[in-house]
């Protein structure tokens, strides 16, 4: 199941800006080489970018856990009604 961009429940948005930019800021020391192959831990590559995303990925012990908003605690848990 894909992720969803913005909340349902209160429509934040999830996105959580560019990966390259994100590590580039944290590692201001890192050559664009090792930038970038920092960042495809992530999955992102310079032809396919990828953004952060803030929502939040609560783990369940025997049940993968669920994904939850980090504003109002929306989970897709309540979305498929289990
Ligand atoms: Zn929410």
């Amino acid at each position: 199941m894909a992720l969803p961009t913005h909340c349902p429940n209160c429509n934040i948005s999830f996105d959580g800006g560019d990966i390259y930019e994100k590590i580039s800021k944290t590692f201001p020391e890192k050559s664009h080489d090792e930038l970038i192959e920092y960042c495809s831990h992530y999955g992102w590559m310079p032809e396919n970018k990828k953004n952060f995303s803030n929502i939040i990925h609560v783990k369940e012990l025997g049940y993968g856990g669920y994904w939850q908003c980090p504003e109002c605690e929306w989970n897709d848990r309540k979305e498929q009604n289990l």
